[in-house]
C-alpha cells in the first residue's frame, strides 16, 4: 500500500492529535454506503448480537453474510436495498452507534500494521467534509480500555495472519473442517457478554471469553501446525 496516495503520510500512535473531528458527521452517511468491504471480527459481532438482540444465525438472515477471505469463512456487513449498511436508519444514523463496529469507530483511520504493532493513518481520500478539527486518536476510537482493545486487536490480527499462512498447507477436507471450527468456536458460539441481560455491553467480559476460546483453538490446532505452537495470540 503506498500511504502517500491515500494518506497524509503520516503514521499516528494513540495519543496523537489527528484532523478527525466531523461534527458527528451532522448530515453525512457517505461512508455507511457501499461498504462491500466492511469485514467484522468476533468482539463486533458480540457487540452487533447485543444491539440487535439476534443470535449470529439470525444475524446471517439479514444483516450479515459470510464470505471466504484467505481461506476462512469469515462474517461482514450485508448491503440492503439502498446499498447501504442494514443499521443505518431512514433518517441517516447509525442504529446501533454504541455498540457499532470497530472499522466504523476508526474511519477515516486505517491502521497500518508493522513490526507486530501498528499504527494509525489517516484516509484522506475518503471522509466527504473537508472542515474536520483536530481530535486525539484515543478519544476518536471511543474504547474505554484501548489498551485492552489494542491488545485484542492483535490477537486476533495475528490469528488470521497464521491462518492465512497455514491453512493451505492442510488438505481440501481438513481445512473446511478448521474453518468450520474457527467459524463455530468465535462467532456462532454465544458470547455470555451478548446475551446478558440489560442495555450495556461488558468488553471486559468478552476479552476474558474471547481469550479462553482462543487458547482452546490453539490447543485445538497444534497438532495440524505443530511448527507454530507460538507464538500463538491471546496466550
Ligand atoms: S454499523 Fe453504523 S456506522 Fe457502521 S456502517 Fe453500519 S450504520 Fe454505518
Ligand atoms: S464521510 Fe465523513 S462526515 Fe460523512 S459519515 Fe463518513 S466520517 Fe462522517
Amino acid at each position: 500500500m503506498d500511504l502517500s496516495e491515500i494518506s497524509d503520510g503520516k503514521l499516528y500512535e494513540i495519543d496523537d492529535l489527528c484532523r478527525l473531528g466531523c461534527s458527528d458527521c451532522a448530515g453525512c452517511s457517505s461512508c455507511c454506503h457501499d461498504t462491500e468491504g466492511l469485514m467484522l471480527d468476533p468482539l463486533d459481532v458480540a457487540r452487533i448480537m447485543k444491539a440487535a438482540g439476534k443470535d449470529f444465525m439470525s444475524l446471517i438472515e439479514r444483516e450479515l453474510e459470510l464470505v471466504m477471505v484467505d481461506e476462512m469463512l469469515l462474517p461482514k456487513m450485508k448491503m440492503d436495498a439502498r446499498n447501504a449498511c442494514c443499521f443505518l436508519d431512514r433518517n441517516g444514523r447509525c442504529s446501533i452507534h454504541p455498540l457499532r463496529p470497530g472499522i466504523c469507530r476508526l474511519f477515516p483511520l486505517g491502521r497500518y500494521y508493522e513490526n507486530d504493532d501498528y499504527r494509525y493513518f489517516l484516509q484522506t481520500l475518503e471522509c466527504r467534509k473537508h472542515d474536520r478539527y483536530k481530535l486525539r486518536i484515543r478519544d476518536w476510537l471511543d474504547e474505554k480500555d484501548a489498551e485492552g482493545y489494542h491488545d485484542y486487536v492483535m490477537s486476533w490480527h495475528r490469528f488470521l495472519k497464521l491462518m492465512e499462512k497455514k491453512l493451505p498447507l492442510l488438505t481440501d477436507e481438513s481445512r473446511s473442517s478448521v474453518t468450520s471450527y474457527i467459524l463455530k468456536m468465535f462467532f456462532l458460539a454465544p458470547y455470555h457478554s451478548a446475551e446478558a441481560p440489560g442495555p450495556d455491553f461488558d468488553t471486559e467480559d468478552f476479552y476474558t471469553e474471547y481469550y479462553s476460546r482462543m487458547f482452546r483453538v490453539r490447543e485445538t490446532l497444534s497438532p495440524l501446525f505443530p511448527d507454530s505452537a507460538a507464538p500463538y495470540p491471546g496466550s
